[in-house]
């Protein structure tokens, strides 16, 4: 399909479109209240407004390689960010899908390019859960199960970011979901990891963490930790001070 082909799709959309609804864009260009924010992968198959039945104006979107949640990568804390605290979105989903072909390269022993550091993510997913990785013999299943161990692990790192962990204190909480998304046959189907990750998050990630790093070392110790001491664990610069808690329970 040429670009003209493009353009000419774009026409006919524009005229089936004010035909059905002639307010249709003059109601969208007054600005967005989308529900959702979707952050999938940017695999050509899995088009994230056909698959979730949404239209303009409904959904923000984020998408890129293996629909990866990277607490470096700027441009993804940032769509986070203005959707949960200025868009106002409630729910958020990440989306991964069977036949990924990024969690398919993570897996294979095999070298692509600059690629490999971003999917070095992925091979972090198999390092967490590698016992019960390996232990599925067939492949292709193999891989399907890294795929939604991947989609859970990036639910995992939103609930660890100081974005959800605010919203999760406000009157107005934003939901996460994992959902994976068949390319087979269409279906996309929820994993439900929606509520526990976030607050079993919340003592290490969240506001709480401080209060719970002295509790920890006060139950170890059977004392409070003196002022002083405090101040040391905090401006500990190579953090082997800042997890004393940690480093007692060894
Ligand atoms: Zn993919």
């Amino acid at each position: 399909m040429s670009i003209n082909q493009i353009l000419e799709n774009n026409r006919q959309w524009v005229a089936e479109t004010t035909a059905t609804d002639p307010d249709f864009f003059n109601r969208l260009a007054d600005g967005q209240k989308p529900r959702y924010l979707f952050i999938g992968c940017s695999d050509s198959r899995v088009p994230a407004s056909a698959i979730t039945g949404t239209g303009p104006g409904e959904m923000f979107v984020h998408r890129n390689i293996a629909n990866m949640v990277v607490h470096t990568d700027l441009n993804m804390l940032s769509v986070l960010q203005y959707a949960v605290e200025v868009l106002g979105v409630q729910d958020i989903m990440v989306v991964g899908h069977y036949g990924c072909g990024g969690v398919a390269a993570a897996a294979a022993s095999k070298q692509y390019g600059l690629i490999d550091n971003w999917l070095t993510n992925i091979r972090d997913v198999i390092r967490m859960h590698e016992t019960q990785f390996m232990r599925i013999k067939d492949e292709n299943k193999r891989l399907q199960r890294l795929v939604e161990l991947n989609v859970i692990e990036q639910v995992r790192n939103l609930a660890k970011t100081s974005i959800v962990q605010n919203s999760r204190q406000g009157a107005n909480p934003v939901r996460l979901h994992g959902l994976v998304y068949d390319i087979k046959d269409g279906v996309l189907k929820d994993l439900e990891v929606n509520e526990d990750v976030v607050t079993e998050l919340e003592h290490i990630y969240g506001t709480k963490a401080m209060n719970h790093a002295e509790k920890q070392v006060e139950e170890i110790h059977g004392a409070k930790v003196p002022a002083d001491a405090k101040k040391s664990q905090q401006n500990s610069v190579n953090g082997e001070q800042a997890t004393t808690a940690g480093a007692a329970k060894k």
